[in-house]
């Protein structure tokens, strides 16, 4: 096997430097842990980047893949497949009875729904092209997906961008009702944002984006690339508040580890996406698909989203406990297993410390702690990982 250095310098040679890497190389995982080439052992407090929800390497997930690589792998969506089937099955049934679209990440599964609220809406008021979006919100990395997110630093650069897109700051109706006009087709917002910073939306406000949507016309896209599949302690993000959209994207969670993303609309919305006017060369392929089947059926068998509730309240009360011990936590958000810290500075020191102790975790927007582990998660390893943050925050520097 390589060493550490061997890969970096393969890394450095060969692959482009777009992503800022910590100096580790991972080689396993078995459930909350991770191995890295030295053979250090990590409790992985972030599962992945939210997305082996089910723990690293699940033994039905391994089988489920397994099996289905040995059958088949590929076909084109000129096909049907058993696996795309009863995915989108799973979808519907744990959601609110939609069709879906595959894909492969939750960036692409934004262009798609942004396509699809475009196709639909101008069918019934032609030259509908607007949307709204929310500061601080992010939607991924394509064009339309950095123009949907409100944030300049993901946008610099890469001027112009797609026409169409104004924001809004979230939780507040007055500036969204400013931006509507006859040319919206839709209004796009992340249950819970993710990346920027684990913050809340108001459940009244989410009620009257959905009043506004309904009275108009407009589509009320949810982006559950990082809420969907059980992180919030349900199986959809838009259950926690009760708000039905017309369209919601996902990713991450959704294959366990392997590459697939989706959009799921209700019938009549999804009616509009007739053929010709969207297709993935990989959307739904049978192993993806098979392994996003093995991830519902793992949280359903093993009752992990009440695990995820009853974790998660466990977590943010430990967090809350902690914010009483040390200035260093300004809040504790969150539901579920979905769970933001703020901290009075910068968190990358801590996270550094954590990862020197064999934690994984995360800080977004400088200072905010995400921590998503994932949903079989138990108390213990929660425990451990709280003793390793505990010993690191003790350890961080002050602000200076
Ligand atoms: N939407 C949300 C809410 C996300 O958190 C992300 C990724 O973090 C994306 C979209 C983009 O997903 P991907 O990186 O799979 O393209």
């Amino acid at each position: 096997m390589a060493t550490t250095q061997e890969v970096m310098d393969l890394y450095e040679k060969y692959v482009m430097a777009n992503y800022r890497r910590l100096p580790k190389v991972a080689v396993r995982g078995e459930g909350p842990y991770l191995w890295d080439a030295d053979g250090k052992r990590y409790i992985d407090l972030f599962s992945g980047w939210a997305v082996t929800g089910v723990g690293h390497c699940h033994p039905k997930l391994v089988e489920a893949i397994a099996r289905q690589a040995a059958t088949l792998i590929y076909m084109p969506n000129t096909w049907y497949t058993e696996p795309q089937a009863r995915l989108a099955e799973w979808i519907a049934k744990t959601g609110f009875g939609g069709k879906t679209f595959f894909c492969n990440s939750g960036a692409e599964a934004i262009e798609g729904a942004i396509k699809l609220a475009r196709i639909h809406t101008s069918k019934t008021v032609k030259g509908r092209y607007k949307f709204i979006t929310f500061e601080n919100g992010f939607h991924g990395r394509t064009f339309a997906a950095i123009t949907a997110t409100a944030q300049p630093k993901y946008q610099e650069g890469f001027r112009p961008l797609v026409p169409g897109f104004m924001y809004a700051p979230l939780n507040d109706m007055a500036a969204v009702e400013k931006l509507v006009d006859d040319e919206t087709c839709a209004i796009m917002v992340e249950p819970i944002q993710g990346e920027g910073g684990v913050n809340m939306c108001d459940v009244a406000w989410l009620k009257a984006l959905r009043d506004l949507c309904t009275q108009r016309g407009m589509m009320l896209i949810f982006d559950e690339v990082q809420t969907g599949v059980g992180r919030c302690g349900t199986w959809w993000g838009y259950q926690v508040p009760g708000v039905v959209p017309d369209i919601m994207t996902m990713a991450k969670q959704l294959g366990g580890g392997t590459a697939i993303g989706a959009l799921c609309a209700t019938p009549e919305v999804a009616a509009s996406l007739v053929p010709g006017t969207h297709a993935s060369t990989f959307g739904g392929n049978p192993l993806a698909a098979a392994a996003g089947c093995a991830v519902f059926e793992i949280i359903e068998n093993e009752h992990l989203l009440e695990n995820a509730q009853k974790m998660g309240a466990y977590l943010r009360q430990r967090f809350l406990e902690l914010k009483q011990e040390t200035p260093l936590i300004t809040e504790v958000r969150g539901v579920g297993l979905m769970i933001g810290v703020e901290l009075a500075q910068n968190g990358a020191d801590l996270v550094a410390k954590c990862l020197e102790r064999g934690l994984h975790i995360n800080c977004t927007h400088d200072t905010v702690l995400r921590v998503m582990p994932p949903l079989n998660i138990t108390r213990d390893v929660l425990d451990e990982a709280l003793n390793i943050l505990t010993d690191a925050i003790k350890a961080a520097r002050p602000a200076s």
